[in-house]
């Protein structure tokens, strides 16, 4: 018994010494952990996928048994995306897609099309549409709906998910009439329904069945691998969606590894709970997801002041501070890690006072997040750092709002909004991610309008408020450690020191070598995780998955 567990023993040794691998010639790029870009040359990965050594310029090369040449092409940490909707990001991939329509017409012109192409859903579903985008800059009603499809019901989500519109037929099945009282925290007019408004028609729609979420996922896994993200903050995730991610984990198909962040909801039913790391530290339940307000775009962000293009309203004040501090109370007492969407400066501010309450009751190592943390009173900014608060932040919504913020609010408020540097100097923890899909998961225009303040066309010359720039790495450190810290995951992922899973993304260029509008260009030519090579372009396929770009 004894001499048979020992050969085995010497067998597993010398198979995991075989399995080791030697990536070499490689023009590697990484972090440290004060946001310095660092160079290597090559790297060791043990049999259990783990980084064993970074190897720096002409050092000698450690004996493995596999080698992979990388001849000189460009290798970058995995990228973890602090912020997104999984499941969404598949729902939507699967659905009428609207991201990009010019216009009204060419809204109801794919409805029409996608109508025709899908004779047998008894409800047609969609997101995407930007009203900022089309000439009068007007929401679409449900009787523009009714005129494109009106057998059916129709619920077409904007780009941003705090709004909806809906057609008759969609209001008549969800029980709207013109009666129907709005909610507080939500507005309702001709057909659109704004935040809290929008569960009115939600709940009506048929919930997708378990097969349809596995089919989400699988599709959301296979757009984020062919970005580069290898490692996720999994927002709002509701509890249909992480069964069908552990479903994927049971079935070893989890490849991106997902740090979730259950639907407020979810609270109230009591499950699920914080969990370990699953699955080969592909999965984990950390924290819960809270909104203090709403959107920019919609005008559901709540401000101190009233908005500039809208004298009469402040936005969306969800919670009152007592019930902010109930709620986020019950939540840390469960161990959950608490993440409060604000973009609005009242919103934010009162997310601060929140948890400096809290730093009171738990202490301040339990890394309170600050979704988007968009529009912050200059004056509230140091308490941010001093709260140990991380900011969750998306470099693309500012190039995406810049000329919606200039309209929704005047420059005095603007100083400190979409403020990555100043976050940064107030001692706040940066984490970088999307929000997809409200935009594309690609984290290279992020990365460069983090460093230029510009769009991927270079708009506007100069940089929207260059002071707030940050550099290739402090943007680069915000997608990869920073984002791996907010998550508690720096222990395993967001470098590839020793120890840490071999997560890595293998480029067609050098990101400290092309300017920012190249730089948005990237292109991911291989994605591995724990030392395995997960994606590559399909041979007939262009060089990524099809950029979703708004
Ligand atoms: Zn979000």
């Amino acid at each position: 018994m004894k001499t048979t567990s020992l050969a085995l023993l010497g067998a597993l040794l010398a198979s995991s010494s075989l399995a080791n691998t030697l990536v070499t010639n490689a023009n590697g790029i990484e972090v440290d952990r004060s946001g310095h870009v660092e160079h290597f040359t090559g790297l060791l990965i043990g049999a259990d996928g783990k980084v064993v050594r970074i190897i720096h310029g002409a050092e000698p090369r450690p004996k493995a048994s596999e080698t992979l040449d990388m001849r000189g092409r460009t290798l970058l940490p995995g990228f973890i995306d602090a912020h997104g909707h999984v499941i969404e990001l598949g729902r939507h991939a699967l659905q009428l897609d609207l991201v990009g329509t010019s216009s009204l017409g060419e809204l109801q012109q794919r409805l029409r099309d996608y109508a025709a192409a899908h004779p047998n859903d008894t409800w047609i579903l969609g997101a995407g549409w930007n009203q900022e985008l089309w000439p009068d800059r007007k929401f679409p009603t449900a009787a523009d709906l009714d005129s494109a499809v009106a057998d059916r019901p129709v619920v077409l989500t904007r780009v941003d998910g705090h709004a909806l519109v809906a057609n008759s037929a969609a209001m008549k099945a969800a029980g709207v009439t013109a009666q129907t009282p709005t909610p507080p925290g939500g507005r309702i007019e001709n057909g659109l329904f704004v935040d809290n408004a929008k569960d009115l028609v939600d709940r009506a729609i048929p919930v997708p069945s378990p097969a349809e979420l596995d089919q989400a996922f699988a599709k959301a896994q296979d757009i984020l691998l062919g970005f580069g993200v290898t490692g996720v903050g999994s927002m709002s995730t509701g509890l249909g969606d992480w069964e069908a991610m552990k479903r994927a984990g049971e079935a070893g198909r989890l490849e991106v590894r997902f740090m979730v962040y259950a639907d407020e909801l979810n609270l109230l039913n009591a499950e699920p709970r914080p969990t370990p790391w699953l699955y080969g530290d592909r999965l984990r339940m950390v924290g819960i997801k809270f909104y203090a307000d709403g959107a920019l775009g919609s005008r559901g962000a709540w401000l101190k002041k009233p908005y500039a293009d809208m004298p009469d309203s402040h936005g969306l004040q969800f919670h009152s501070d007592a019930e902010l501090r109930s709620l986020t109370d019950t939540a840390a007492s469960h161990g959950f890690q608490i993440a409060i969407h604000a973009i609005g400066d009242a919103a934010n501010a009162q997310v601060i006072s929140t948890y400096e309450w809290l730093n009171g009751k738990y202490g301040a190592d339990r890394r309170w997040r600050i979704e988007h943390a968009q529009i912050v009173d200059c004056a509230d900014l140091p308490r941010i750092g001093r709260a140990h608060i991380i900011a969750s932040m998306q470099p693309t919504h500012q190039t995406s709002d810049r000329l919606m913020a200039e309209k929704r609010l005047d420059p005095e408020r603007l100083k400190c909004s979409y403020a990555w540097q100043s976050m940064l100097r107030s001692g706040a923890k940066l984490a970088f991610g999307t929000d997809f899909p409200v935009e594309s998961p690609n984290p290279f225009p992020g990365l460069s309008a983090a460093i230029s303040r510009q769009d991927i066309n270079g708009q506007p010359p100069g940089g929207w408020y260059p002071a707030e720039r940050v550099t290739l790495g402090e943007a680069l450190h915000a997608y990869t450690r920073g984002a791996a810290y907010a998550g508690f995951a720096e222990d395993r992922i967001g470098a590839l020191d020793p120890g840490q899973w071999a997560d890595f993304v293998v480029v067609d260029r050098d990101p400290t070598g092309v300017n920012p509008q190249e730089l948005a260009r990237t292109q991911v030519l291989e994605t591995w995780i724990a030392g395995r090579k997960v994606w590559s372009p399909k041979p007939s396929a262009p060089a990524a998955a099809p950029e979703r770009g708004k």
